[in-house]
């Protein structure tokens, strides 16, 4: 696609999406846990740019019926909304068949705009946001460096809802690290229980070496969970989220229980036995899924039945272990999870 910019990232469910970026990386950049941008230097896309990106796409794309944009890098809300409304209507003009225009928000970012500023972005067609308040614990968003507190992450989320917008919020399980486990599942779930989003998307956290959190981790303030650890806090989160109208997901194959998805009203009970069928397994099966799943051995729980995929994690896990018979099996899942991010 020449001479079009695009930016690195989507979501994962924006993979069929019409992708325009209007900002380069991030303004924020300093959550320790993320390394997505930290060689770009922010900057905001002069409007003209991305308004001729628009029109290039849609020659590009002549006949192609998107059903969705998403807005690019790492927070669109950031931008006045005068420039947002001179995007929205180029995208409405040139895409006339998009449904969807979606963008990443900080919380921070949301509100800083107005209830009717966020209701008038949404009558001009941005109507989804994906919010990254990856916690609800004030003693973790700290720890991370998000830079705002459960308050504005509950507030955004109203605002988003109430101005009509679908809201999206992601989700860090084992952000917290052993010591605070229990307060990332419960504290999350109670600022959910306040906002109900329409989508929860969990991610496994996984820490990169090079950065801030990687150095918590060696001067030992930061225990790694086990990937049975993370689990459990899971399985502590979701009882404790409301059954409400929340489509609640793990998406990414970062996640150790892909199938551990469904609507909260209706589902949770089976989304808990999921969890449960896990941890219930006897300790070697559980062992062996779970290096299987890291090593794209298995995909589902229905996998550790089936004797061809059986043998081949118990392949992989016998060499793991003629190599080093002490493997720090914690140590060695992180590494695999931050290697998919
Ligand atoms: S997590 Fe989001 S807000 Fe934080 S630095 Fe990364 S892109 Fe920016």
């Amino acid at each position: 696609m020449k001479d079009i910019e695009i930016g690195p990232i989507r979501p994962p469910s924006e993979s069929e999406s019409l992708l325009i970026r209007v900002t380069r990386g991030c303004h924020w950049n300093k959550c320790y846990f993320c390394g997505l941008y930290k060689s770009m230097k922010f900057s905001m896309r002069p409007l003209e740019e991305t308004i001729t990106d628009i029109k290039r796409q849609a020659e590009l794309y002549q006949g192609k019926k998107f059903k969705s944009c998403f807005l690019q890098d790492g927070d669109a809300l950031v931008l006045k909304s005068d420039y947002l409304h001179r995007i929205l209507e180029a995208l409405n003009k040139y895409f006339p068949d998009l449904e969807y225009i979606t963008s990443y928000a900080r919380a921070d970012s949301i509100t800083r705009k107005s209830l009717a500023e966020l209701k008038e972005l949404r009558q001009s067609g941005l109507n989804h946001l994906y919010c990254g308040m990856e916690t609800g614990s004030d003693t973790i968003l700290q720890l991370i460096n998000k830079g705002f507190n459960a308050d504005t992450v509950v507030k955004s989320g109203c605002m988003a809802k109430e101005a009509g917008m679908i809201l999206s919020e992601f989700i860090l399980l084992g952000i917290g690290g052993k010591e605070l486990s229990d307060e990332n599942a419960i504290q999350t779930a109670s600022a959910l229980n306040i906002i109900q989003p329409d989508f929860i998307r969990v991610h496994a956290t996984g820490i990169k070496s090079e950065s801030k959190m990687g150095e918590l981790v060696r001067e030992g303030s930061f225990i790694l969970q086990s990937e049975e650890e993370i689990v459990i806090e899971q399985k502590l989160f979701l009882q404790h989220l409301h059954e409400m109208d929340s489509f609640y997901m793990n998406e990414h194959i970062i996640n150790l229980l892909l199938e551990v998805r469904g609507n909260l009203r209706t589902e949770k009970q089976e989304m808990l036995s999921v969890i449960d069928r896990f941890l219930t397994l006897p300790p070697d099966e559980k062992l062996l899924f779970i290096i299987g799943r890291r090593l794209n051995v298995f995909f589902l729980l229905d996998d550790l039945e089936k004797p061809e995929q059986h043998r081949k994690a118990e392949e992989c896990l016998r060499k793991i272990l003629s190599k080093n018979p002490d493997v720090d099996f914690s140590a060695l899942c992180n590494y695999v999870r931050q290697s998919l991010i």
